[in-house]
């Protein structure tokens, strides 16, 4: 818990980033360091021990954790990727932001694989929502999903429910 706290610590809050009015969470510093890398990652994890074969993440900073979170427990790792990215994706799911429409895509089958979720932020859970239904759409079953920070005035709970948030701000 000490460990976690510290690496808690090391996300660092900027304001008015990247508009006005916006406290940015920057969790850069808290990768940058040794310990809280590794714990953090064992944390993401830690629920779903032996419940999932291959680890997903959105483009870009939830590669970052799937690349640890798969490494460290040895499974596949899925890109779901921005749109226009994949050559020949096999499903693709649209979905809103806020003054815009964004498109995410993967490639492969998923069938009869057990997918762990991963990203640093859940916000709206509008990100985390497209990506289970792109999860489901390639034919995976999601075994769980887990997120570094959990904005929690944002209300993504109610899209993303049973999500695992390492921390909650
Ligand atoms: P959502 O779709 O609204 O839940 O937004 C989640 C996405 O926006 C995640 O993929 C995050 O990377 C990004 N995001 C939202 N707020 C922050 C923040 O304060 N710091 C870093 N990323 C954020």
């Amino acid at each position: 818990a000490d460990a976690l706290a510290r690496a808690e610590s090391l996300i660092a809050l900027t304001p008015d980033f990247p508009k006005p009015g916006i406290l940015f969470r920057d969790i850069a510093p808290m990768l940058a360091d040794a310990d809280a890398l590794a714990d953090v990652t064992a944390a993401l994890a830690a629920p779903f021990d032996g419940e999932f074969d291959i680890v997903a993440g959105v483009e870009a900073r939830g590669f970052l954790l799937a690349g640890t979170v798969a490494a460290t427990a040895r499974t596949g790792l899925l890109p779901i990727r921005k749109a226009g990215k994949t050559p020949h994706p096999t499903a693709s799911v649209d979905y809103a932001l806020e003054y815009d429409v964004a498109t995410i895509e993967a490639s492969g089958d998923l069938t009869g694989r057990r997918v762990l979720l991963v990203d640093d932020v859940l916000a709206t859970g509008g990100t985390l929502a497209a990506a289970l239904s792109l999860v489901e759409r390639l034919g995976g079953t999601v075994a769980g999903v887990a997120v570094i920070l959990e904005l929690a005035d944002l209300g993504g709970r109610a899209r993303v429910p049973a999500t695992h948030a390492v921390f909650t701000a």
